[in-house]
């Protein structure tokens, strides 16, 4: 598969998660030409703050790596992140700790972009990773712009309010 056909399934983990109540965020983990890791954002299910798609993902290439007793830096050394918007600060610095191969992103992350838009983490990393943004770029703004027009049953009113007016202020 190539990288429109991955970000297509990362879109579709998005949808799922707009349908959950969570910031429609897909994410996946490819290793060796196969997906070993899907993920949603799960903060609002677990009430943790931290838990983004891409440490979803993260945990499950760490039990991949435990169920076929491979070493877990040769699997992230040679992993590819298929993720539906730019990394946050926080996820960009996990991603960039286990030395990923590859990053492909779709809309950029204006509140949180770890990759360009608010920090650009890689500058404080030794190691390149290659990363290609705007893949799929409209799709994936379409759903974060349905979740902050208030589908979200978990979220207060006023957050979406919020979150609401600083999307329109943005896309001025
Ligand atoms: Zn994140």
């Amino acid at each position: 598969m190539d990288t429109l056909a991955w970000m297509d399934v990362a879109l579709q983990k998005a949808e799922e998660s707009l349908k959950a109540g969570e910031v429609p965020v897909g994410c996946l983990f490819i290793y060796n030409n196969e997906i070993i890791a899907t993920g949603n954002n799960t903060v609002n299910e677990t009430c943790n703050a931290t838990r983004h798609a891409e440490i979803n993902c993260i945990d499950q290439v760490l039990q991949f790596c435990k169920e076929k007793c491979v070493e877990y830096e040769t699997v992230f050394h040679n992993l590819d992140v298929i993720v539906t918007v730019e990394p946050c600060i926080m996820c960009m610095s996990a991603l960039l700790q286990l030395q990923v191969h590859s990053i492909v992103y779709g809309c950029a992350n204006d509140r949180f972009g770890g990759c360009v838009s608010v920090l650009e983490v890689p500058k404080f990393y030794d190691q390149k990773v290659v990363i290609q943004g705007n893949v799929k770029s409209e799709e994936a703004m379409r759903l974060l712009k349905d979740f902050y027009k208030g589908v979200n049953p978990n979220a207060p009113e006023s957050k979406i309010k919020r979150r609401k007016e600083t999307l329109l202020t943005k896309n001025k």
